[in-house]
């Protein structure tokens, strides 16, 4: 199958080097000439230009810039496609993207594969980023249905757990375990940074460990994709903040009260659920 992949990025240059693996012949088109040349010398793509035109021999085109882009790139290329064209995207926020493509275009089904790293471009790019990672599809009521088989097939030959919902449940769902952790993991940083005494800063620096490097790895990554999702999922995103914020002041008032019964209550019954989340 002919696959265009239009930002070669590290979701798009991942995505890439998949696909051909699969044996799928992958244009790719980026903004920097110097990306397009990289992606050919990685073998992410089979080709790879700046022109977007070059991705008229597509069957399937995943759009892979970011968020902010889709919509004006997804603008640009249909000038280029036949109507048959099955397009996608990788945008880590739904009902924006859908609500404004899925009316102009019959064969689109937006998509969010939950794979990343903390690198973005496409020195970042690596093989089976999406194995075993869910990867959620939001096709509308419209959605013809081959469009949707074309796109299911291709995610499983990536190795992933499909997923389908509406778009706004998923931006809802994201917000809780994707958005809002990248901002509590960024004030956690913050946080730390705010330590006065320089010594004390420099040993915590030199301490932290494991359970530092875990719980700060989301919120140091891509500073233009944790804007984007706030910006994109804004609304979604303040209501989970409101709902952390009630809870932390929750935690410091028990810690105020020495209340380290209802503590160690609070902290079993977050033991007992984590696995609900994450195996
Ligand atoms: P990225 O590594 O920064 O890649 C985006 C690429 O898009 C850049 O390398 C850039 O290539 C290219 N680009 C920028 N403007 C363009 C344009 N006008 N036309 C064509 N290409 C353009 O970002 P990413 O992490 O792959 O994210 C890409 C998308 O995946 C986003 O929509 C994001 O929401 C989604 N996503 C990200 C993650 C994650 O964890 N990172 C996870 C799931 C989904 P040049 O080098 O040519 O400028």
């Amino acid at each position: 199958m002919n696959i265009g992949i239009l930002g070669l990025g590290l979701i798009g240059g991942s995505l890439g080097l998949d696909l051909r693996s699969q044996g799928h012949h992958v244009l790719g088109v980026s903004r920097r000439e110097s990306t397009c040349d990289k992606a050919v010398a990685l073998g992410s793509v089979d080709q790879a230009s700046v022109d977007i035109s070059l991705l008229t021999a597509a069957e399937v085109v995943f759009i892979c810039t970011p968020i902010g882009l889709i919509i004006p790139t997804f603008e640009q290329l249909i000038a280029h496609l036949p109507s048959n064209t099955v397009i996608t995207d990788v945008g880590s926020v739904k009902t924006p993207i859908v609500k404004a493509i899925a009316p102009l275009w019959d064969n689109f089904i937006g998509g969010h594969p939950m794979a990343g790293r903390t690198d973005s471009g496409i020195e970042a790019a690596i093989p089976n980023l999406f194995e075993k990672k869910p990867y959620v599809l939001t096709p509308t009521a419209t959605t013809p249905a081959a469009a949707i088989t074309v796109v299911e097939k291709i995610v499983r030959e990536l190795g992933a757990t499909l997923y389908h919902c509406s778009p706004e449940e998923h931006d809802r769902a994201v917000s809780w375990i994707s958005h809002l952790p990248v901002m509590v993991s960024a004030s956690l940083i913050a946080a730390c940074m705010s330590e006065t005494d320089s010594n004390v800063l420099e040993l915590a620096q030199k301490f932290a460990s494991s359970g530092f490097r875990d719980t700060s790895r989301v919120g140091g990554g891509n500073p233009e994709l944790g804007v984007m999702m706030a910006q994109y999922n804004r609304q979604a995103l303040l209501n989970s903040l409101q709902q952390y914020r009630h809870n932390l002041d929750e935690l410091i008032s028990l810690i105020e009260q020495e209340n380290w019964t209802a503590l160690e209550q609070q902290l079993q019954s977050n033991h007992k659920v984590r696995p609900e989340f994450v195996e």
